[in-house]
């Protein structure tokens, strides 16, 4: 991950992470396995409503690498909301 205490659009320091992720009666994921996800985090700009996701954890990372590029033939399907 990289510095995401400020807002890249506006440059406000009121860039947050939300505790939740991203939901739409579900919450969303990057999908890893048949019952496996990732949840990215969430950053929220308080100021100008800019949000980006983040996999913040090396092993969530490494288990994405694993599902979509060691085993090219699996369906890579994502997550509906
Ligand atoms: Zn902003």
């Amino acid at each position: 991950m990289t510095d995401l205490s400020t807002c890249p659009k506006c440059d406000s320091e009121e860039f947050v992470a939300t505790a939740f992720g991203l939901t739409r009666g579900r919450q969303i994921g990057i999908t890893t396995g048949l019952v496996k996800k990732v949840t990215p985090s969430v950053y929220v700009c308080c100021d100008c409503g800019y949000l980006e996701m983040w996999v913040d954890s090396k092993e969530d990372l490494q288990e994405i690498r694993n599902y979509y590029l060691d085993k090219p033939a699996v369906s890579k399907e994502t997550v509906k909301i």
